[in-house]
């Protein structure tokens, strides 16, 4: 369960989020959608505790400041950052010691699945744009996350690589996870979001349950975006 409650975050005087509040139950898949400068990127960092905020945000109950909330957020963010001299099985390593966790065969359940297992042996600099997003899923994965944030996860995807995503997607639903998804590709999540955020001018205009509506997420869109304060 991800709680966030009145969250504000101000850029020297830019106010990117303006008392944003929402939660994601436990096997939720929510998407956050708005149009460039919305404020997305911002309440991402601040639930992933990359951003100093007002407010407060919750992670199965505890603070997202606290180390424990932490190890329970995976987080995609919108380039991947990878090292460039650690090779793509000592990514996974890495992480698993940063969460003080054995390895259970599931980091390279995940490599194969994203068609990188055979590419183990190769550093993070010798991957190609789509090889690294594809490790920076990996990577946000392997310690079974509770809360998921996924900031344009399917930009440089191949189309083998989007399936697998979305079938993780509806995994990590099913395995009882809070999955928060932003992204401008309205098509690639229409058939199995829960909850749709409406984002717009650091507020959240609109907020809608799948069984709300017959409306599509672009319908959805252009109709909070181009009707002034419609909700
Ligand atoms: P996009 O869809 O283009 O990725 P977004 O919805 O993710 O946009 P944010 O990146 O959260 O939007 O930006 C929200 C606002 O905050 C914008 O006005 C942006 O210019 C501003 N902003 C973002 N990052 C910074 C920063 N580091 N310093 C100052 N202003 C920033």
């Amino acid at each position: 369960m991800l709680k966030v409650n009145s969250v504000t975050k101000k850029y020297g005087k830019v106010l990117a989020n303006d008392n944003i509040s929402f939660d994601i139950a436990s096997g939720e898949i929510a998407v956050l959608i708005g149009p460039n400068g919305a404020g997305k990127s911002t309440i991402i960092k601040c639930i992933t505790g990359l951003l100093r905020f007002e407010g407060e945000i919750t992670v199965e109950g505890m603070n997202n400041k606290g180390r424990q909330a932490k190890a329970l957020i995976g987080y995609i963010p919108e380039m991947p950052a990878v090292y460039d001299m650690l090779t793509v099985g000592e990514h996974l390593q890495f992480m698993l010691r940063a969460y003080n966790m054995t390895d259970d065969g599931y980091g390279d359940e995940l490599l194969k699945r994203f068609e990188l297992f055979d590419k183990k042996d190769k550093l993070g600099k010798e991957l190609s744009k789509g090889m690294q997003q594809k490790l920076s899923v990996c990577c946000a994965l392997v310690h079974r996350p509770k809360v998921v944030i996924f900031d344009e996860p399917m930009v440089g995807l191949d189309p083998h690589a989007i399936k697998q995503l979305k079938d993780i997607f509806l995994e990590l639903k099913n395995s009882g996870a809070s999955v928060l998804i932003s992204t401008h590709m309205l098509d690639s999540v229409e058939t199995f979001w829960d909850t749709a955020y409406i984002m717009v001018g650091g507020k959240l205009k609109a907020k809608k349950t799948m069984g709300d509506s017959t409306e599509s997420l672009e319908e959805l869109f252009f109709g909070i975006t181009e009707s002034g304060d419609k909700n």
